[in-house]
């Protein structure tokens, strides 16, 4: 194998967290490139934002964790970073969208490879309680005490919250205390990966996706991350032949060279439900 081909195995990449998500990404980047995964000693990446809104998440999540992985680079002098950045949104009454980004950074060869994905989670957003009693029957819906709670007030004085609450004591006494200053107070999930089980598990899933990906070579320049980058659409509607929003093929790329090869997905046609023409 080429050096090029070759320049991830056994490297150490670090992990821009300071919620100990290296430990999501150390297995299975270990068993496809036997390569270890580290976090910084001391990393603020809360300083890109919070869930809890305490301080303002204004990049996007590209954007947020491209950044996270040029800070990681920069306190560890590593040239390999991962970051991931999580983004949660109401759908379906109680439920919610989760969607993962993970980002892998080389800062030698300056290439950026991103996987995504969305799945469903329980329990979005926060509910109002009026005490303790309360706060535990909310936070058992949203899988407390496996996933931590965070109890908050938000006033025209900004937000206070309490997270990481693991257990019913934590959860009681940051209730009784935030009550006690006057102002609605609201119980949620901690959305941090330390403090979120099923979310390290959608974080496992990407890492294993991004260590294989850069076992993959670009056929063009060979090298490494060669991946997913796009999807081509126009599926055939299977009454009318009208092109629809269906996707006809996904797109591998190279994150070094830029070229692109679609992989054709097996269906022919889709169903006129989901055509413009047929049933708009
Ligand atoms: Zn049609
Ligand atoms: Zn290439």
């Amino acid at each position: 194998m080429s050096e090029a081909a070759d320049s991830y195995r056994g490297a150490t990449i670090v992990f821009a967290t300071r919620h100990g998500k290296e430990r999501q990404a150390a297995a299975p980047f270990h068993e496809q490139l036997a390569a270890h995964v580290i976090a910084p000693d001391d990393i603020d990446t809360d300083q890109f934002g919070t869930f809890t809104g305490d301080i303002e998440r204004t990049r996007t999540p590209l954007s947020a964790a491209l950044d996270k992985a040029l800070l990681g680079t920069a306190l560890t002098g590593r040239p390999y970073a991962l970051a991931s950045e999580a983004t949660y949104a109401s759908a379906w009454g109680v439920l919610a969208r989760h969607h993962e980004l993970l980002l892998f950074h080389d800062r030698e060869r300056q290439m950026t490879l991103t996987e995504n994905t969305v799945v469903t989670v329980r329990g979005h957003g926060t509910t109002t309680v009026a005490g303790a009693e309360d706060a535990q029957a909310a936070a058992v819906r949203f899988g407390f005490p496996a996933t931590h709670a965070v109890a908050l007030i938000d006033d025209e004085t900004g937000v206070v919250a309490r997270k990481g609450l693991a257990d019913t004591d934590a959860l009681r006494a940051a209730v009784t205390e935030l009550l006690a200053r006057g102002a609605p107070v609201h119980i949620g999930p901690d959305y941090r990966a330390h403090a979120n089980p099923e979310r390290q598990v959608v974080i496992t899933s990407l890492a294993e996706r991004m260590a294989y990906r850069l076992t993959q070579l670009c056929p063009a320049c060979r090298t490494p991350g060669w991946g997913v980058v796009g999807v081509e659409r126009g599926l055939p509607c299977d009454v009318c032949g009208e092109p629809t929003a269906g996707i006809t093929a996904d797109v591998y790329g190279c994150g070094m060279c830029g070229s692109t090869r679609p992989s054709p997905r097996p269906n022919d046609t889709i169903s006129a439900q989901w055509c413009n023409a047929c049933n708009p």
